[in-house]
């Protein structure tokens, strides 16, 4: 329930059929309470009679999970009308957002998946190891396994050598045991922690494609494990934003020399349509008005007054959540960043596939 990025899909493809404001999305961090009331007030005049009952009865239901669950942060989407109902909670402080559409606004879940990306921490020393799954930046899974090593002082007896290596061989044994248990639940996004050389000896020993997955080492007491946590997200985060610069760099280039890449709302709208971007980039917190027909979907950017190519009604959405929505429909990697030169390009780019 709490991972962000296995919501993404049950969310993208739905809608209402009948092209009625039914979904309601809120995202709400819990404290301000006025500001649920404040949107709803305003959302109430301008809906529909139809589209003003679902909405009453939705937030009815919003209203009573909310109450049910203890404060924190939460992302709802429902649609009474629809039978949908849909809530995640998650460890970091969403943006308070109400608002009803005809499908849900996935934006803010999309740029938390994309910070928040699962990674796995395993923490480890000769004898004992731990393995947590996190996922949305909090923990989601964990699994303890531990060995009955020898310790360090020989018994009588058996030779200084003798003993070295069967201490060994009983190390080499537990580690092979906690790589079967790490291949089972991870490929990708592995911290290794841990005190010594014992980490090293591990990732040693891990198959290639998970050697490729490891992406940091954290030295650390395993018994003194305070602050471990945090410095894993804080590396987790870093990543993040290390993946983005790399796609920008690519991005850039392939600009330079007109290749593979599309940058402006209206031409990345056109090749996301397209299937035709394999990797887009957003700009952190920008919202852009656009519009969408109501009757062929034709999505645009700025203002018209009725579909251009069909001559129906249109409505006014944020053309940002649109391009959000349909990327991750056709599959492909959505990302947000902050930096300034997609500031200076954006607010949208994209790497293609194909052009
Ligand atoms: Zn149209």
């Amino acid at each position: 329930m709490k991972a962000c990025d296995e919501a993404l899909p049950g969310l993208i493809d739905v809608y209402d059929r009948d092209n009625l404001n039914t979904f309601v999305s809120l995202y709400f961090d819990g404290r301000d309470e006025h500001f649920i009331a404040h949107r709803e007030k305003v959302i109430q005049c301008l809906l529909t009679p139809d589209e003003l009952k679902n909405f009453v009865k939705t937030m009815e239901t919003i209203q009573a999970y909310l109450k049910k669950n203890k404060p924190g942060n939460y992302a709802i989407f429902a649609s009474d009308k629809n039978n949908f109902f849909k809530a995640l909670s998650f460890p970091v402080t969403v943006k308070n957002s109400l608002s009803v559409d005809v499908s849900p606004y996935i934006h803010q879940i999309a740029e938390l998946a994309d910070e928040w990306q699962a990674y796995t921490l395993v923490l480890l020393n000769s004898n004992h190891a731990k393995i947590f799954s996190f996922s949305c930046g909090e923990l989601s899974t964990q699994d303890a396994l531990s060995a009955d090593i020898m310790n360090k002082h020989k018994k009588g007896g058996m030779s200084q050598a003798r003993f070295q290596r069967l201490r060994k061989g009983s190390i080499h044994a537990f580690l092979t045991e906690v790589v079967e248990a790490l291949q089972k639940i991870a490929q990708e996004n592995i911290i290794l922690a841990g005190p010594g050389e014992t980490k090293k000896q591990f990732r040693g020993m891990l198959p290639i494609q998970l050697q490729k997955g490891v992406i940091a080492e954290v030295d650390v007491s395993i018994d003194d494990t305070c602050g471990l946590v945090d410095e894993t997200k804080e590396i987790i985060r870093e990543k993040s934003k290390e993946r983005h610069r790399q796609l920008l760099d690519i991005i850039k280039s392939e600009i330079l020399k007109n290749g593979l890449a599309v940058y402006g709302v209206k031409e990345t709208l056109a090749a996301v349509r397209n299937g035709q971007v394999e990797a887009l980039l957003v700009e952190k917190d920008v919202k852009q008005k656009g519009w969408v027909c109501e009757s062929c979907h034709l999505l645009g950017t700025g203002i018209v007054s009725q579909c251009p190519s069909c001559g129906k009604n249109i409505s006014e959405v944020d053309i940002i959540e649109e391009l959000v929505k349909l990327a991750e429909r056709t599959g492909a990697i959505v990302g947000f960043s902050q930096d300034e030169l997609l500031q200076k390009i954006g607010p949208v780019v994209g790497l293609l596939r194909f052009k």
